[in-house]
């Protein structure tokens, strides 16, 4: 019988590796992270299926089924993608967003969708969770940044006392090395959207995250070399866990 365990337990190790799933502990369970594209994923924790920044078609997220919860970091088409959104199943789903996305979403998502507004340094608890809006913007922050700061909200999430850094579209600022107890870090890195390798590599030696995952990296031309983050984050820190996993 033990036997039957460990081999049912190896099958569903080896299952999860395939689908690329990342798995975490908390304290309501496992927490379950699946890449999707880009600056897509989506998490299952607490029998609640989140879904962040849906983007590439609604058929990527076929396997999570109907989000309970999706969290909008920015305008761009990438983060608020609409034509993803209207074909995803939101009959049960809450949106959380910053005030310049509501006022898009409002435009053709159905009047009885539940759409909660956070600005930067607002938090919120939603069944269990805690969720708590972060700046994420461009330097220097002038009137013609790609992406001014207040406007897009990066997230840092408490499920179950793992604390999820969701990092939106930022460059290297003070606000994200200051971060703390991180446990699970998405960060991103494509210059000339966001920030390049280096700032990368250099904010995430700052702030420590247990386990950080490099997204959203397309960048003109191709993409960052996010395995050359993965070596000087760990030339510098071993104890940080930089997982690749395959976003495009
Ligand atoms: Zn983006």
């Amino acid at each position: 019988m033990k036997k039957f365990f460990l081999s049912f337990f190896f099958l569903l190790q080896a299952m999860l590796v395939l689908a690329q799933v990342d798995a975490f502990t908390t304290s309501k369970g496992i927490l379950e992270i699946q890449p999707v594209y880009h600056g897509a994923f989506w998490m299952q924790w607490n029998n609640l299926r989140i879904a962040v920044d849906p983007y590439g078609g609604a058929d990527r997220f076929k396997a999570m089924g109907e989000p309970d919860l999706i969290l909008i970091t920015d305008i761009h088409g990438d983060h608020l993608d609409s034509s993803t959104l209207v074909q995803l199943n939101l009959g049960k789903a809450t949106l959380v967003a910053p005030q310049a996305v509501n006022e898009r979403l409002i435009k053709f998502l159905a009047p009885e969708q539940k759409i909660l507004v956070l600005a930067n340094g607002d938090s919120l608890e939603w069944k269990g969770m805690q969720i708590k809006a972060v700046p994420m913007y461009n330097l220097p922050d002038t009137a013609g940044s790609r992406h001014p700061k207040g406007r897009g909200n990066g997230y840092v999430l408490n499920l179950g006392g793992k604390r999820v850094y969701i990092s939106g579209d930022t460059e290297d600022i003070p606000e994200m090395r200051a971060l703390k107890q991180i446990d699970i870090a998405f960060v991103c890195m494509n210059k000339p959207y966001t920030m390049d390798i280096h700032q990368a590599a250099s904010a995430v030696l700052e702030f420590r995250p247990a386990v950080v995952f490099p997204f959203h990296f397309r960048q003109p031309g191709g993409f960052s070399d996010v395995k050359e983050f993965a070596q000087r984050v760990q030339q510098e820190n071993k104890a940080i866990d930089v997982r690749i996993r395959s976003w495009y």
